[in-house]
């Protein structure tokens, strides 16, 4: 029996199948649960529709969460078709290419708004909607990265953005805690995706991290997946507020550089 059985699963940002959310959304699988899943953009349709096929996962709408309209939508299609949830997976973030090159100095307005709004403030957004939801309690899970802790080259409004995020779990967590919701995010290392592609200097860095990380690797789609099924399932039971790191312990790090190196 998978450690999801029976639960009821919300995935959004499923872009592709490079996407964690791809990677997540075929472990809560792989454990049983009943997924629905939400994209962004029109346009994915054709791409996300044959992919969550693959699973027979046949709840699979389009949501911009920029619109609460949109939301309010997809929710009540959600609460039609599968009455309560348990879990609610949120890996959405969005920032201007240009912010993601350079400074943060040069940062728009305009860019920063836009990256909070999606990046942040949809996971209070779809947390307000997910609550009456989740009547018997619920897991609810935001991917953050090490730049929101840490100055990492080009991540800019990204990392002030998952540094929100992050504070936003917390007090989440502090609100829907009384009705046994669970809030959490995971620290995801550098995984090639879509999103990630739009950062300058990416691939550069992924490869540094997995070389110079304690468990010298690179963090897969699968790792996090794995992780998020931990934090959503009954294992997971007293766990909330938390940031957990998936990235093969780069966090720890004081200085990155190989004892081979030092000699
Ligand atoms: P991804 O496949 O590009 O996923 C990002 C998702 O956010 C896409 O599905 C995107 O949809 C969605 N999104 C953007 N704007 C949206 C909107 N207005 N409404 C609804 N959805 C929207 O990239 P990813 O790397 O898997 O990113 C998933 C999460 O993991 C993000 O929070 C990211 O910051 C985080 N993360 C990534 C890494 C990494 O190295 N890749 C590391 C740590 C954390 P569209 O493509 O349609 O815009």
């Amino acid at each position: 029996m998978g450690l999801l059985e029976g639960k009821n699963a919300l995935v959004f940002g499923i872009a592709n199948k490079h996407s964690i959310a791809w990677g997540i959304t075929q472990a809560l699988h792989r454990e049983g649960a009943n997924i629905a899943v939400s994209y962004a953009l029109e346009e994915l349709e054709r791409r996300v529709k044959p992919l969550v096929g693959e699973l027979d996962i046949d709840f699979v709408e389009r949501c911009n969460v920029l619109e609460d309209e949109e939301i309010d939508n997809l929710f009540a299609k959600v609460k039609d078709h599968m009455g309560t949830i348990d879990i609610l997976v949120h890996s959405i973030a969005y920032a201007e290419r240009e912010d993601l090159q350079g400074g943060y100095a040069t940062t728009s307005r305009l860019g920063f708004r836009r990256a909070m709004d999606i990046s942040v403030y949809s996971l209070v957004a779809l947390t307000q909607r997910a609550i009456p939801l989740m009547p018997n309690g619920g897991s609810i899970t935001a991917m953050t990265y090490y730049g929101s802790q840490k100055v990492l080259p080009h991540y800019n409004v990204m990392g002030v953005a998952k540094a929100a995020l992050e504070a936003s779990v917390r007090y989440l967590a502090a609100d829907v805690g009384p009705q046994g919701i669970r809030v959490n995010a995971i620290s995801a290392g550098p995984i090639k995706t879509l999103s990630a592609s739009g950062i300058a200097g990416f691939r550069k860095l992924s490869k540094f991290a997995g070389e110079v990380a304690p468990l010298r690797d690179m963090v897969t789609q699968q790792d996090v997946g794995n992780a998020a099924v931990w934090l959503a399932s009954d294992w997971g039971n007293m766990v909330t507020g938390e940031t957990l790191y998936v990235d093969a312990g780069y966090n720890i790090l004081g200085a990155t550089i190989l004892e081979e190196d030092l000699q």
